[in-house]
This record gives structure tokens, sequence and C-alpha cells, in this order.
């Protein structure tokens, strides 16, 4: 089969793996810090702003808990989102009110998220659909002229940029993805970018049960005080990283440039072999000054036929998907019924397509080929003879 998504893990992630198991420090410690340090400077931030977390969902629940979201609050958030973004605000009591997208790129833009401020809204979450940045810079500057706190759900976007600066430093918070799904990976494990560096050390303190950071021993020692005595700050749970994730994730991030690079042949492949296709869209084109990631990519097909299509995509061995189901459509939100027509019409054409730096320029050819041919079929074509 070929897959969707596949991380690329070596003998280098091996070594490093080796080299922390006999350092006999296993649990947050130098390599955390290294990682850290690594991403900030990849990020173009202070050190002092970026933390890591045992998933980028965590990092989602803390923005909420830094940012105050809580019962009574509004946060909006594009209906084509992960589900889990979606939990961090409902999690804390607050009101998860679903934005539309743009139905070609996915990506919610500035009128969808200013179509649904109201006077209770707290906070936006913007995703960077696939790792293309969208109106980031737009949205940001909406959201400071409303008052309203900026989240940016930057797990596509790892090495995306708009205008030289990261996706996911637009907003006063922004969190990243490193679990086994994403491009560099970690196995699992997140990142946290908080603008307010006061705001980033009281992620710190949450990040470890809120702990004040207590006297280490030396200090202890001399001031003949017990070095085991502690003093919380807040009700934090435990969401740290590890060393072993943190030196697999910091292998990963120095080969970020190099499995982006290979994703955008595989995209420029895809391109040449579908543009012009009849019947099947391929993403629009990225906007001067934007760099993407090229965590998805995804064709448009016609209503009914994309079904059928990943069907028999998936009988030759190719898996596909859709990212992401529409939020508004999940009950347990209780979302009002508005029409997001974009998103709506998005979820019933779209089919992302296998993307990865492991894959082979035959495997393009292959699913290309595949894909053209599963589309020209007759509708009703199917195996067990039900019309799609
Ligand atoms: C993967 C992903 C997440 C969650 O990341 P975890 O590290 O698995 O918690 C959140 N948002 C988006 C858009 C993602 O793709």
């Amino acid at each position: 089969m070929i897959n969707v998504f596949q991380p690329s893990l070596g003998e280098q992630e091996l070594a490093a793996v080796r080299e922390v198991f006999e350092s006999c420090w296993i649990g947050k410690g130098s390599r955390v810090a290294a990682f850290e340090a690594a991403f900030a400077a990849h990020l173009g931030a202070a050190p002092e702003q970026v933390m890591s977390t045992n998933s980028c969902t965590e990092a989602t629940f803390m923005a909420m808990e830094l940012l105050g979201v809580g019962p009574g609050d509004e946060v909006v958030l594009p209906t084509v989102c992960f589900v889990g973004t979606a939990n961090a605000v409902a999690a804390h009591g607050a009101r998860p009110v679903f934005c539309d997208v743009d139905p070609r790129t996915l990506n919610a833009t500035a009128e969808h998220v200013a179509a649904r401020l109201n006077p209770a809204t707290k906070a936006v979450i913007l995703l960077h659909y696939g790792g293309y940045p969208g109106q980031v810079a737009e949205v940001a500057e909406l959201c400071r002229d409303r008052g309203v706190k900026l989240v940016e759900d930057a797990a596509n976007a790892q090495a995306s940029r708009a205008g030289g600066r990261a996706c996911g430093t637009f907003g006063d918070v922004g969190v990243w993805s490193f679990d086994h799904g994403k491009i560099a990976v970690a196995v699992d494990g997140g990142m946290l970018y908080a603008r307010d560096p006061e705001l980033a050390g009281r992620a710190r303190k949450l990040a470890y049960f809120g702990l004040e950071q207590t006297s280490g021993y030396d200090q202890a020692m001399r001031a003949q005080t017990r070095w085991w005595d502690f003093e919380i700050s807040s009700f934090g749970r435990r969401s740290v990283m590890n060393d072993v994730l943190a030196a697999i994730g910091h292998v990963q991030l120095g080969k970020l440039g190099d499995f982006v690079a290979r994703r955008r042949e595989v995209v420029a492949a895809y391109d040449e072999a579908l543009r012009g296709v009849p019947g099947l869209l391929t993403p629009p084109p990225l906007p001067d000054g934007h760099e993407t990631s090229f965590y998805l990519y995804w064709v448009q097909l016609a209503p009914g036929l994309r079904d059928l299509v990943a069907r028999r995509l998936y009988e030759r061995g190719i898996y596909t998907t859709f990212r992401y189901p529409q939020l508004h459509r999940v009950r347990a939100y209780g979302a009002d019924d508005v029409a997001l027509p974009g998103a709506e019409h998005a979820a019933a054409v779209t089919l992302c397509l296998p993307l990865h730096q492991g894959l082979g320029d035959r495997d393009v050819e292959f699913v290309s080929t595949a894909l053209v041919e599963a589309a020209a079929g007759r509708r009703g074509d199917t195996p067990d003879g039900q019309v799609a």
C-alpha cells in the first residue's frame, strides 16, 4: 500500500536514541532544552518564547488556559479543523463557533473569521490547512483591531512562512505537532510559542503540575533547606516532553528542509500530471511571499465521484483521505445551524492524496495515473454494482 502520510526515520535517529539510553537520563533534560532552542531558532523566536509539550493537542489545551478561555467565552475556528483543537475549546467550558473556509484552499479567510466575531469572542484559532499560510497576516490584524486573542494551529505548518515570518508566530500563541503523521516527527510531541515571554513562563509551570521552580540540590545545600519541598502556582498537569522523543525530533528538525524540498518535487509532479485533467482540480497556486510545508496535497472532484475514486484507489493499493471533516456537523459541539457553504462544498469534493518525502517518482506516477483512470471510469461502475 502507498501511505497518505509516512515518517522518514533512520540510523541517525536510532543513534540519537542510543545516546540518550546510554546517558541514563531519559526524562526531560538537556535534549529537550536543545530541541526547544533549535525550534525557536527555526521560528526566529526567542528561546524563552518556545516550549515543548507531549502533544500538540495538549499545547492547544494549555493555550486555552493561558489565554483564560472559559465559560461564557466564544472561540472562533474553521469548521475544517482538527477535532482536538475544538475539544480544547469545549473542554474549557467555552463555545466553539465555527466559521466557513475558502472552498479551494480550505483555509478560513479574514472575512470568514470576521463574520463570526461578536462581543463574546475571546479568541480565534486559525488552522494553516495543509501547511498553506492563508490570510494569516490579515487575520492577525483583524484580531488585534478587535481585541481578540489569536492562536495558530500550525500543526501542518512546521516550515511555513508568510512574508518571511514563520506561521505560528503571527498571533498570541502558536502550536505545532511532531506526532507520527507529521513531516518532522518526534514519534509524539508538540511545541508551543507564546509571543509574551511571561505567558510562556506560565506555560512552563503549567506543563509540570504548576510547580514553582524549587531550588536545586546545590542551592538547597547552601541554604540548608530541603530540595524536595515545593509550592504550586496553578493546578497543572504533566505535559512535558522527554529526552528520548526530543533526541528524535531534533534530528528530524535538521532534516525538515530536505523533507519539504522532496515534498515540493512530489507536489510539482502531481500538478504536472493532473493539471488540466477534465473534472479534476489541483490546489490553487501559492500566493507570492508564502511558503508552505506541503503537508497535504488535495484534488477536487465532482461530488459523488470523490468517494468512488477513493474506493477505487484503495483497491489499487493507494490510501487517500479527507482532512478535516467539518466540525460543525459534530453534534457534541452544539454548533448553531449557520450555513457554511465553502466548507460544505470542499467536504464533498476534496480528496487528499499520498504526500510524503518517501514517495519515489514512480509512486507519484502510479498514483496520478490511477487517479486519472479512477476519475474517468463511468459513474456507477463500482465493484458491488451500486451507483455512487
Ligand atoms: C496533528 C494535528 C494536531 C494534533 O497534534 P498531536 O500532536 O497529535 O496532538 C492538531 N491540529 C492539526 C491540524 C493536526 O494536524
